[in-house]
């Protein structure tokens, strides 16, 4: 089968390759800031089309394809798996392990898909290279470690990424995601949701549980916290803004009769605009120290486990890209779609240069498996598993189109 680009043909030849491409990373994910063998992997292909590469950010691989003067377009890839063991039975699964930086080895899956989008990242490097001679200007390609942690693109833009690479015009990035293959969602202002992750360590004072008295119970203080921590969302935020606080950890004590020295509890909040985030931030912080006040016990210690930036779509961007995507993979495979609660660091990249850029998602399941009983797994499952196709060339359809909207006409 030859499918066509309005731009390139992607051959059966190139398809093929890009298959194997897929199933060769899917069998080999390394966890986040540790995806050594995969960035060597990516340097070599790219240096094999002539691109000019340089590592950045310990495990981001940059890859530059000059094609004289236009403008310069940004793309970027994210490259890590994930700690889960797989379970999706497919010939190229992965058994590959991991140790997680506490030192314990884990089990590593390609469970977001970032798999996808190496893949697609290297085949659309690949189609601008061999057709070179239809554009003009600079494709700069970001493959970038540690998404899943918020690591990598923090990590990339210290280590100077934009003192070595061009400066994008635009950046523009996409994600796979449990929708209909061959569909793409693309988001016009808000795409994606901020996320902070915090770790709260609760100081009491230990005694027998027999001798309350003698002792600043930390579960209790820390019960109170919880507790009144869901009136933020409730009591605070405007009712017309959104929000998300969940606790997801709360450890504390190993014995009925002992009232423990300290609690521990981790928490994770979703916020859309920045005003929010730093209300729900500041209110966190006020609540915490003040029930640790109303118990008499020490300040406790706050420590930010994660981060994730805003996931901002340039509106006018946006709305070029779905003229453009319209064209390429026909009006009814295109929607305008609204914000999703899951968290990128993607926008750190175009945030730090001052430029915009675009996010979109790229459907990865059949409409027999989205119509069915039970439907397919999402991504960071043990069963997630899109379909190769006709998911990976509507992933390289988008980004060679987004990206030839942006370069020059050659002459
Ligand atoms: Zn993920
Ligand atoms: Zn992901």
């Amino acid at each position: 089968m030859t499918t066509a680009t309005s731009a390139f043909t992607l051959s059966p030849e190139h398809t093929s390759e890009m298959h194997e491409l897929y199933k060769h990373l899917h069998a080999t994910p390394e966890l986040s800031m540790q995806e050594t063998r995969t960035a060597a992997f990516i340097r070599e292909k790219l240096d094999e089309l002539g691109l000019e590469t340089f590592t950045c950010g310990g495990t981001g691989v940059v890859g530059i394809l000059r094609n004289g003067d236009g403008p310069v377009v940004g793309y970027r890839a994210d490259t890590d798996g994930l700690p889960i063991q797989e379970d999706t039975g497919l010939e190229y699964a992965s058994t590959a392990t991991g140790r997680l930086p506490d030192g314990s080895e884990v089990p590593v899956m390609h469970g977001c898909g970032h798999d996808t989008h190496i893949t697609v990242g290297l085949t659309t490097a690949r189609l601008l290279t061999e057709n070179r001679d239809t554009w003009a200007g600079t494709a700069v390609f970001i493959f970038q470690p540690g998404e899943e942690t918020g690591a990598g693109a923090k990590a990339m833009v210290e280590d100077g990424l934009w003192d070595k690479a061009p400066k994008p015009a635009i950046i523009y990035g996409q994600h796979v995601w449990p929708g209909l293959s061959g569909t793409v969602n693309v988001s016009k202002g808000t795409a994606m949701a901020m996320a902070n992750s915090w770790k709260v360590t609760v100081h009491g004072k230990q005694s027998h549980g027999s001798q309350p008295e003698q002792s600043i119970d930390p579960i209790v203080m820390a019960a109170h916290m919880v507790v009144r921590i869901q009136t933020i969302v409730s009591r605070e935020v405007h009712p017309m803004k959104s929000a998300v606080v969940t606790i997801g950890t709360f450890h504390a004590g190993l014995k009925e009769n002992i009232i423990p020295a300290s609690a521990e509890f981790t928490l994770n909040i979703r916020t859309f605009d920045p005003e929010v985030r730093d209300l729900v931030l500041s209110s966190l912080r006020r609540i915490i120290n003040a029930e640790a006040a109303a118990s008499g016990a020490p300040e406790p210690t706050i420590e930010e486990i994660t981060s994730f930036p805003q996931c901002y779509n340039d509106p006018s961007s946006a709305n070029d890209l779905l003229a453009v995507f319209g064209d390429e993979l026909g009006h009814d495979a295109v929607f305008e779609t609204p914000p999703v609660m899951g968290s990128e660091d993607f926008g750190l990249l175009a945030e730090a240069i001052g430029v915009p850029s675009v996010y979109w998602f790229f459907g990865g399941h059949s409409q027999e498996d989205l119509d069915s009983d039970t439907p397919p797994a999402g991504n960071h499952s043990p069963f997630f598993a899109p379909e190769i196709e006709p998911t990976l060339t509507t992933g390289v359809r988008a980004a060679v189109v987004a990206m030839l909207s942006k370069l020059g006409i050659a002459a």
